[in-house]
Protein backbone atom coordinates (compact mmCIF):
# COMPACT_ATOMS: atom_id res chain seq x y z
CA UNK A 1 0.00 0.00 0.00
CA UNK A 2 1.95 3.35 -1.46
CA UNK A 3 1.13 6.61 0.67
CA UNK A 4 1.33 9.68 -1.33
CA UNK A 5 1.93 13.12 0.53
CA UNK A 6 -0.73 15.62 -1.32
CA UNK A 7 0.54 19.24 -0.68
CA UNK A 8 -3.07 21.38 -1.71
CA UNK A 9 -5.18 18.10 -2.08
CA UNK A 10 -8.06 20.11 -1.38
CA UNK A 11 -7.98 22.08 -3.75
CA UNK A 12 -9.66 21.79 -7.49
CA UNK A 13 -6.95 19.51 -8.53
CA UNK A 14 -5.83 18.10 -5.77
CA UNK A 15 -8.80 16.64 -4.45
CA UNK A 16 -9.72 15.07 -7.83
CA UNK A 17 -6.15 13.47 -7.53
CA UNK A 18 -6.86 12.20 -4.30
CA UNK A 19 -9.87 10.61 -5.74
CA UNK A 20 -7.86 9.12 -8.96
CA UNK A 21 -5.71 7.84 -6.45
CA UNK A 22 -7.75 6.56 -3.69
CA UNK A 23 -9.85 5.05 -5.85
CA UNK A 24 -6.55 2.91 -7.05
CA UNK A 25 -6.09 1.58 -4.05
CA UNK A 26 -3.38 4.21 -2.43
CA UNK A 27 -3.69 5.94 0.97
CA UNK A 28 -3.15 10.02 0.38
CA UNK A 29 -2.36 12.46 3.55
CA UNK A 30 -3.21 15.44 2.29
CA UNK A 31 -1.40 18.88 3.74
CA UNK A 32 -3.43 22.02 2.78
CA UNK A 33 -3.52 25.52 4.66
CA UNK A 34 -7.11 25.93 3.27
CA UNK A 35 -6.30 29.32 2.08
CA UNK A 36 -8.60 28.73 -0.73
CA UNK A 37 -10.19 25.49 -0.19
CA UNK A 38 -12.66 24.57 2.31
CA UNK A 39 -12.46 21.65 4.68
CA UNK A 40 -15.81 19.73 3.67
CA UNK A 41 -14.24 18.69 0.36
CA UNK A 42 -12.37 16.14 3.18
CA UNK A 43 -16.17 14.58 2.41
CA UNK A 44 -16.58 15.28 -0.80
CA UNK A 45 -13.29 13.44 -1.88
CA UNK A 46 -14.31 10.26 0.67
CA UNK A 47 -17.98 10.17 -1.00
CA UNK A 48 -16.69 10.40 -4.65
CA UNK A 49 -14.69 7.31 -4.34
CA UNK A 50 -17.10 5.53 -2.63
CA UNK A 51 -18.40 6.58 -6.27
CA UNK A 52 -16.24 5.30 -8.42
CA UNK A 53 -13.46 2.74 -6.47
CA UNK A 54 -13.38 -0.65 -8.38
CA UNK A 55 -11.73 -2.70 -5.83
CA UNK A 56 -10.57 -1.68 -2.26
CA UNK A 57 -10.17 1.97 -1.95
CA UNK A 58 -7.29 3.95 -0.16
CA UNK A 59 -7.45 6.09 3.34
CA UNK A 60 -7.47 9.41 3.04
CA UNK A 61 -5.26 11.67 6.12
CA UNK A 62 -5.20 15.20 6.72
CA UNK A 63 -3.32 17.85 7.87
CA UNK A 64 -4.32 21.61 8.32
CA UNK A 65 -1.01 23.61 7.80
CA UNK A 66 0.68 25.78 5.58
CA UNK A 67 3.90 24.16 3.62
CA UNK A 68 5.75 27.52 4.36
CA UNK A 69 5.58 25.88 8.18
CA UNK A 70 9.63 23.93 7.78
CA UNK A 71 8.53 22.05 11.79
CA UNK A 72 5.48 20.91 10.41
CA UNK A 73 6.33 19.27 7.13
CA UNK A 74 9.27 17.77 8.94
CA UNK A 75 6.80 16.36 11.25
CA UNK A 76 4.83 14.65 9.07
CA UNK A 77 7.10 12.69 7.00
CA UNK A 78 8.88 11.87 11.14
CA UNK A 79 5.56 10.71 11.68
CA UNK A 80 4.81 8.52 8.95
CA UNK A 81 8.37 6.54 9.37
CA UNK A 82 7.71 5.75 12.98
CA UNK A 83 4.05 4.95 11.93
CA UNK A 84 6.37 2.65 9.77
CA UNK A 85 4.36 3.85 6.64
CA UNK A 86 6.89 6.28 5.37
CA UNK A 87 6.04 9.00 2.24
CA UNK A 88 6.85 7.21 -1.00
CA UNK A 89 6.26 10.41 -3.65
CA UNK A 90 4.66 13.90 -3.51
CA UNK A 91 2.64 15.50 -5.28
CA UNK A 92 2.90 19.30 -5.48
CA UNK A 93 0.29 21.21 -5.92
CA UNK A 94 0.30 24.09 -3.14
CA UNK A 95 0.42 27.45 -3.97
CA UNK A 96 -1.60 30.46 -5.15
CA UNK A 97 -2.82 30.51 -8.64
CA UNK A 98 -4.65 33.48 -9.75
CA UNK A 99 -2.52 35.66 -12.65
CA UNK A 100 -4.61 38.65 -12.07
CA UNK A 101 -3.54 38.36 -8.15
CA UNK A 102 -0.21 37.67 -9.18
CA UNK A 103 -0.01 40.92 -10.80
CA UNK A 104 -1.00 42.85 -8.16
CA UNK A 105 0.86 41.25 -5.30
CA UNK A 106 3.43 40.38 -6.49
CA UNK A 107 5.50 39.89 -3.63
CA UNK A 108 2.79 37.49 -2.11
CA UNK A 109 2.94 35.01 -4.91
CA UNK A 110 6.83 35.04 -4.44
CA UNK A 111 6.87 34.46 -1.10
CA UNK A 112 4.63 31.50 -0.92
CA UNK A 113 5.18 29.51 -3.87
CA UNK A 114 8.51 29.67 -3.63
CA UNK A 115 9.09 29.31 -0.10
CA UNK A 116 6.56 26.23 0.05
CA UNK A 117 8.29 24.58 -2.56
CA UNK A 118 11.62 25.20 -1.10
CA UNK A 119 10.88 23.54 2.69
CA UNK A 120 9.30 21.19 0.64
CA UNK A 121 12.29 19.69 -1.57
CA UNK A 122 14.05 20.67 2.30
CA UNK A 123 12.16 18.44 4.13
CA UNK A 124 11.90 15.27 1.06
CA UNK A 125 15.60 15.54 0.98
CA UNK A 126 16.23 15.06 4.81
CA UNK A 127 13.91 11.77 4.51
CA UNK A 128 14.81 10.52 1.89
CA UNK A 129 11.52 11.01 -0.32
CA UNK A 130 12.98 11.45 -3.76
CA UNK A 131 10.05 11.29 -5.93
CA UNK A 132 8.08 14.79 -6.50
CA UNK A 133 5.46 15.81 -9.30
CA UNK A 134 5.14 19.15 -9.42
CA UNK A 135 1.77 21.31 -10.97
CA UNK A 136 3.66 23.35 -13.70
CA UNK A 137 1.67 25.13 -16.11
CA UNK A 138 1.10 26.30 -19.68
CA UNK A 139 1.62 29.94 -18.68
CA UNK A 140 5.34 29.04 -18.98
CA UNK A 141 5.30 29.00 -22.73
CA UNK A 142 5.42 31.75 -25.36
CA UNK A 143 2.19 31.30 -27.22
CA UNK A 144 2.85 30.39 -31.04
CA UNK A 145 0.36 32.10 -33.35
CA UNK A 146 -1.36 29.05 -34.39
CA UNK A 147 0.93 25.78 -34.04
CA UNK A 148 0.45 23.77 -30.43
CA UNK A 149 3.27 24.50 -27.96
CA UNK A 150 5.52 21.23 -27.06
CA UNK A 151 7.76 20.63 -24.45
CA UNK A 152 10.94 22.16 -25.68
CA UNK A 153 8.95 25.36 -26.89
CA UNK A 154 10.03 28.86 -25.97
CA UNK A 155 9.25 29.60 -22.20
CA UNK A 156 8.20 33.13 -21.74
CA UNK A 157 6.08 33.80 -18.89
CA UNK A 158 4.40 37.10 -18.99
CA UNK A 159 2.83 37.48 -15.27
CA UNK A 160 4.24 37.05 -12.03
CA UNK A 161 2.21 33.74 -11.53
CA UNK A 162 4.02 32.12 -14.75
CA UNK A 163 7.74 33.48 -13.32
CA UNK A 164 7.12 31.63 -10.35
CA UNK A 165 6.39 28.39 -12.00
CA UNK A 166 9.16 28.72 -14.13
CA UNK A 167 11.28 29.60 -11.34
CA UNK A 168 10.07 26.50 -9.22
CA UNK A 169 11.00 24.16 -12.39
CA UNK A 170 14.32 25.35 -12.71
CA UNK A 171 14.83 25.05 -8.77
CA UNK A 172 13.77 21.14 -9.78
CA UNK A 173 16.09 21.15 -12.48
CA UNK A 174 19.08 22.42 -9.83
CA UNK A 175 17.93 20.11 -7.50
CA UNK A 176 17.82 16.63 -9.82
CA UNK A 177 21.78 17.95 -11.34
CA UNK A 178 23.04 18.07 -7.37
CA UNK A 179 22.17 14.07 -7.08
CA UNK A 180 21.07 12.87 -10.42
CA UNK A 181 21.13 8.96 -8.90
CA UNK A 182 18.41 10.27 -6.43
CA UNK A 183 16.06 12.52 -7.46
CA UNK A 184 12.72 11.17 -9.44
CA UNK A 185 11.14 14.36 -10.38
CA UNK A 186 8.54 15.23 -13.44
CA UNK A 187 6.86 19.06 -14.26
CA UNK A 188 3.18 18.29 -14.81
CA UNK A 189 2.50 21.41 -17.39
CA UNK A 190 -1.25 21.42 -17.16
CA UNK A 191 -3.21 23.16 -19.91
CA UNK A 192 -7.13 24.30 -19.17
CA UNK A 193 -8.15 21.77 -16.25
CA UNK A 194 -12.19 21.73 -16.04
CA UNK A 195 -15.12 19.52 -15.61
CA UNK A 196 -15.83 18.03 -12.40
CA UNK A 197 -16.03 14.61 -11.26
CA UNK A 198 -18.84 12.51 -12.61
CA UNK A 199 -20.62 12.10 -9.66
CA UNK A 200 -21.42 15.62 -9.41
CA UNK A 201 -20.19 15.30 -5.79
CA UNK A 202 -16.72 17.42 -6.52
CA UNK A 203 -15.89 19.60 -8.80
CA UNK A 204 -14.33 23.49 -8.87
CA UNK A 205 -15.42 24.91 -5.74
CA UNK A 206 -13.13 27.72 -4.97
CA UNK A 207 -13.41 30.84 -2.31
CA UNK A 208 -13.72 33.86 -4.02
CA UNK A 209 -14.36 35.90 -7.40
CA UNK A 210 -15.24 33.67 -10.72
CA UNK A 211 -12.33 34.48 -13.22
CA UNK A 212 -12.06 31.52 -15.38
CA UNK A 213 -14.48 30.44 -18.20
CA UNK A 214 -16.23 27.30 -15.94
CA UNK A 215 -16.72 29.16 -13.05
CA UNK A 216 -17.99 32.19 -14.75
CA UNK A 217 -20.78 29.77 -16.72
CA UNK A 218 -21.38 28.41 -13.59
CA UNK A 219 -22.02 31.82 -11.68
CA UNK A 220 -24.38 32.75 -14.91
CA UNK A 221 -26.53 29.78 -14.88
CA UNK A 222 -26.97 30.37 -11.25
CA UNK A 223 -27.92 33.80 -11.36
CA UNK A 224 -24.51 35.94 -9.68
CA UNK A 225 -23.78 37.25 -13.39
CA UNK A 226 -26.27 38.15 -16.22
CA UNK A 227 -23.78 37.46 -19.02
CA UNK A 228 -20.43 35.73 -19.66
CA UNK A 229 -18.05 38.22 -21.36
CA UNK A 230 -15.98 37.20 -24.02
CA UNK A 231 -12.52 39.10 -24.67
CA UNK A 232 -12.42 39.61 -28.08
CA UNK A 233 -14.03 38.60 -31.05
CA UNK A 234 -11.34 39.56 -33.53
CA UNK A 235 -8.49 37.34 -32.59
CA UNK A 236 -6.92 35.51 -35.94
CA UNK A 237 -9.01 32.06 -35.00
CA UNK A 238 -12.11 30.93 -37.28
CA UNK A 239 -14.69 32.50 -34.93
CA UNK A 240 -12.61 35.04 -33.23
CA UNK A 241 -12.50 34.00 -30.27
CA UNK A 242 -9.64 32.50 -28.26
CA UNK A 243 -9.25 28.96 -28.64
CA UNK A 244 -7.72 26.98 -25.67
CA UNK A 245 -7.02 23.12 -24.98
CA UNK A 246 -9.54 22.10 -22.17
CA UNK A 247 -9.25 18.77 -20.39
CA UNK A 248 -11.36 17.08 -18.40
CA UNK A 249 -10.53 17.35 -14.57
CA UNK A 250 -10.72 13.21 -14.52
CA UNK A 251 -8.36 13.01 -17.13
CA UNK A 252 -5.67 15.32 -15.69
CA UNK A 253 -6.21 13.79 -12.09
CA UNK A 254 -5.30 10.15 -14.13
CA UNK A 255 -2.14 11.87 -15.67
CA UNK A 256 -0.90 11.95 -12.05
CA UNK A 257 -1.26 8.71 -11.24
CA UNK A 258 0.52 7.37 -14.18
CA UNK A 259 3.03 10.21 -13.54
CA UNK A 260 3.74 8.36 -10.16
CA UNK A 261 3.63 4.97 -11.48
CA UNK A 262 5.71 6.03 -14.58
CA UNK A 263 8.62 7.21 -11.54
CA UNK A 264 8.04 4.54 -9.34
CA UNK A 265 9.31 1.50 -12.21
CA UNK A 266 12.39 4.22 -13.94
CA UNK A 267 15.49 5.28 -12.94
CA UNK A 268 16.09 8.86 -11.25
CA UNK A 269 15.24 11.72 -13.97
CA UNK A 270 13.90 14.96 -14.55
CA UNK A 271 11.55 15.55 -16.95
CA UNK A 272 8.44 17.86 -18.12
CA UNK A 273 5.65 16.81 -19.97
CA UNK A 274 2.48 18.45 -20.86
CA UNK A 275 -1.25 17.78 -20.02
CA UNK A 276 -3.99 18.45 -22.19
CA UNK A 277 -5.85 16.94 -25.04
CA UNK A 278 -4.40 17.66 -28.16
CA UNK A 279 -7.32 19.59 -29.38
CA UNK A 280 -8.53 23.52 -29.26
CA UNK A 281 -11.90 24.60 -28.75
CA UNK A 282 -13.16 28.40 -28.98
CA UNK A 283 -14.33 30.03 -26.08
CA UNK A 284 -17.58 30.69 -28.18
CA UNK A 285 -17.75 26.71 -29.00
CA UNK A 286 -17.43 25.76 -25.27
CA UNK A 287 -20.26 28.36 -24.48
CA UNK A 288 -22.57 27.40 -27.44
CA UNK A 289 -21.88 23.24 -26.25
CA UNK A 290 -22.37 23.94 -22.45
CA UNK A 291 -25.62 25.64 -23.47
CA UNK A 292 -27.28 23.35 -25.99
CA UNK A 293 -26.00 20.36 -24.45
CA UNK A 294 -27.41 20.84 -21.13
CA UNK A 295 -30.35 22.89 -22.74
CA UNK A 296 -29.70 26.19 -21.02
CA UNK A 297 -29.60 29.81 -22.34
CA UNK A 298 -26.06 31.35 -21.59
CA UNK A 299 -26.22 34.72 -22.55
CA UNK A 300 -22.58 36.48 -23.72
CA UNK A 301 -21.02 40.00 -24.45
CA UNK A 302 -18.21 40.08 -26.50
CA UNK A 303 -15.68 42.69 -24.81
CA UNK A 304 -12.05 44.06 -25.65
CA UNK A 305 -9.79 41.60 -26.09
CA UNK A 306 -7.54 41.37 -22.60
CA UNK A 307 -3.87 42.30 -21.82
CA UNK A 308 -1.45 39.23 -21.76
CA UNK A 309 -4.04 37.15 -23.27
CA UNK A 310 -3.07 35.13 -26.78
CA UNK A 311 -5.33 33.75 -29.28
CA UNK A 312 -4.28 29.96 -29.37
CA UNK A 313 -3.36 27.61 -26.45
CA UNK A 314 -3.07 24.26 -27.03
CA UNK A 315 -0.92 21.40 -26.29
CA UNK A 316 1.46 18.79 -28.52
CA UNK A 317 0.36 15.82 -25.45
CA UNK A 318 2.80 13.54 -27.59
CA UNK A 319 5.18 12.94 -24.94
CA UNK A 320 2.71 12.16 -21.88
CA UNK A 321 0.79 9.36 -24.19
CA UNK A 322 3.91 7.36 -25.24
CA UNK A 323 6.11 8.16 -21.82
CA UNK A 324 3.20 8.46 -18.98
CA UNK A 325 1.00 5.86 -21.60
CA UNK A 326 -2.01 8.00 -20.41
CA UNK A 327 -4.51 9.60 -22.90
CA UNK A 328 -7.92 12.15 -22.01
CA UNK A 329 -10.39 9.90 -22.66
CA UNK A 330 -13.10 12.50 -22.06
CA UNK A 331 -14.12 15.16 -24.04
CA UNK A 332 -15.60 18.55 -24.28
CA UNK A 333 -19.39 17.24 -24.13
CA UNK A 334 -18.48 15.28 -21.23
CA UNK A 335 -16.35 18.38 -19.53
CA UNK A 336 -19.80 20.13 -19.85
CA UNK A 337 -22.20 17.79 -18.74
CA UNK A 338 -20.42 17.46 -15.47
CA UNK A 339 -19.49 20.57 -14.78
CA UNK A 340 -23.13 21.07 -15.09
CA UNK A 341 -24.16 18.31 -12.82
CA UNK A 342 -21.68 19.59 -10.37
CA UNK A 343 -23.40 22.88 -10.37
CA UNK A 344 -27.25 21.25 -9.87
CA UNK A 345 -25.84 19.17 -7.05
CA UNK A 346 -24.96 22.32 -5.09
CA UNK A 347 -28.47 23.26 -5.19
CA UNK A 348 -30.00 20.07 -4.00
P1 LIG B 1 -6.48 25.60 -5.91
O1 LIG B 1 -6.27 26.99 -5.44
O2 LIG B 1 -7.87 25.11 -6.05
O3 LIG B 1 -5.67 24.57 -5.01
C1 LIG B 1 -4.46 24.91 -4.37
C2 LIG B 1 -4.57 24.43 -2.93
O4 LIG B 1 -3.37 24.74 -2.26
C3 LIG B 1 -5.71 25.12 -2.16
O5 LIG B 1 -6.47 24.14 -1.50
C4 LIG B 1 -4.98 26.04 -1.18
O6 LIG B 1 -5.72 26.18 0.02
C5 LIG B 1 -3.67 25.29 -0.97
N1 LIG B 1 -2.52 26.13 -0.63
C6 LIG B 1 -2.11 27.26 -1.22
N2 LIG B 1 -0.97 27.70 -0.66
C7 LIG B 1 -0.65 26.81 0.32
C8 LIG B 1 0.43 26.70 1.23
N3 LIG B 1 1.41 27.59 1.27
N4 LIG B 1 0.44 25.64 2.09
C9 LIG B 1 -0.56 24.73 2.07
N5 LIG B 1 -1.59 24.79 1.22
C10 LIG B 1 -1.64 25.81 0.35
O7 LIG B 1 -5.72 25.48 -7.32
P2 LIG B 1 -5.84 24.33 -8.40
O8 LIG B 1 -6.60 24.86 -9.56
O9 LIG B 1 -6.25 23.07 -7.77
O10 LIG B 1 -4.32 24.24 -8.85
C11 LIG B 1 -3.40 23.37 -8.23
C12 LIG B 1 -2.02 23.66 -8.74
O11 LIG B 1 -2.02 23.53 -10.16
C13 LIG B 1 -1.53 25.06 -8.44
O12 LIG B 1 -0.16 25.00 -8.14
C14 LIG B 1 -1.75 25.79 -9.74
O13 LIG B 1 -0.84 26.84 -9.91
C15 LIG B 1 -1.52 24.69 -10.76
N6 LIG B 1 -2.21 24.92 -12.03
C16 LIG B 1 -3.55 25.13 -12.04
C17 LIG B 1 -4.21 25.36 -13.24
C18 LIG B 1 -5.70 25.63 -13.28
O14 LIG B 1 -6.20 26.10 -14.30
N7 LIG B 1 -6.46 25.32 -12.25
C19 LIG B 1 -3.48 25.37 -14.45
C20 LIG B 1 -2.11 25.14 -14.39
C21 LIG B 1 -1.47 24.90 -13.18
Amino acid sequence: MSLFLITGGLGYIGSHTCVSLMSHGNDVLVVDSLVNSKKSNLKKIKKAVEFSKKGRAGKLFFYEGDLRDQVLLDLIFEKQIVLNQPIEAVIHFAGLKSVEESVSEPLKYWEVNINSTLNLLSTMKKFNCSTLVFSSSATIYRPLKDQKLFEDSFKYPINPYGNTKLTIERILEDVFASNKDFWKIINLRYFNPVGAHSSGILGEDQKGRAINLFPVLEDVVNGKLDKVLIFGNDWPTEDGTCIRDFIHIMDLSEAHFAALKFLKKNDPQFNSINIGTGKGCSVLEIIKIYSKINKIPIPYEFAKRRKGDAPYLVADNRLAIKLLEWKPLNNIEDICIDSFRFLRSKFK
